[in-house]
């Protein structure tokens, strides 16, 4: 079976809205329902310098929500606070992997009480630059009602440590022959071209795409974890000589 996901990162108060409205359109013109990674309280930097602030963006999100969008708890306030890189070591920063369970607990209950304030129901957890820990696991159970993660490295979704996994594998859409892909795009610094190869694979693949309540689970298995262990293995290498190429063009320059 074939089935594609769509996910959109980074929706805070100050985007820039033409970006993501072009995103919106095309689902809606093909009835695709995508997932959104709803930030509860933007205090990235880098995210701020985006656009002028949305005094309707609580607004935007429950219209989403009216329209069959999945939304995401983004983490809390998208702002990195180590160089940890998590369970899945996709990026050396996070804003909850390594931190003490009491802090990740307070970043979720604060989180929660925003999308429950704001009458928005988050069905899944994203957290950022992929980076989390059992510990926010941990937190999830205990302060949301949260059970599924939007992350990990398999090929199909999957049940582990009491909650539903939807891997997310591609940046882009790419075509394939089987199992369930999850492409993520951030509409802010999505390219023109990218944008206009989205729509042309949508135009061609539309029926494949599929929502979150059409997907079936499978169990975690021994030959889960090790497939898992050899992609990280492999990122790590890899970040391994790139860390020693960087160390020696720093000493010749
Ligand atoms: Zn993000």
């Amino acid at each position: 079976m074939l089935q594609y996901l769509i996910r959109l990162d980074d929706l805070c108060p100050t985007n820039d809205l033409q970006k993501w409205e072009r995103f919106f359109k095309l689902f809606d013109r093909y009835e695709i329902k995508p997932i959104i990674a709803v930030i509860p309280d933007n205090q990235d930097p880098k995210l701020n310098a985006c656009g002028s602030f949305n005094p309707d963006y609580w607004q935007m999100v429950r219209q989403l929500q009216d329209k069959g969008y999945t939304i995401g708890m983004h983490g809390f306030e998208h702002r990195y606070q180590n160089k940890n890189s998590g369970l899945f070591k996709l990026n050396r920063r996070s804003e909850f992997a390594g931190l003490a369970l009491h802090t990740q607990e307070a970043k979720i209950k604060a989180a929660v009480k925003i999308f429950k304030r704001e009458n928005v129901q988050a069905s899944l957890f994203i957290a950022p630059a992929h980076t989390f820990d059992t510990n926010t696991l941990i937190a999830l159970v205990r302060n949301s009602e949260i059970q599924t993660i939007s992350d990990g490295l398999l090929k199909s979704p999957y049940t582990r440590l009491g909650f539903r996994w939807i891997p997310v594998q591609l940046p882009e859409a790419t075509v394939k022959a089987n199992n369930t892909w999850t492409f993520n795009y951030h509409p802010e610094t999505c390219s023109d071209e990218a944008f206009y190869k989205l729509e042309e694979f949508i135009a061609k693949y539309h029926t494949r795409f599929v929502s979150i309540s059409d997907l079936n689970y499978k169990t975690y298995t021994l030959m889960d974890y090790l497939t898992e262990q050899y992609f990280i293995y492999m990122r790590l290498t890899k970040d391994f000589i790139k860390d020693i190429i960087a160390h020696f063009r720093g000493i010749s320059l």
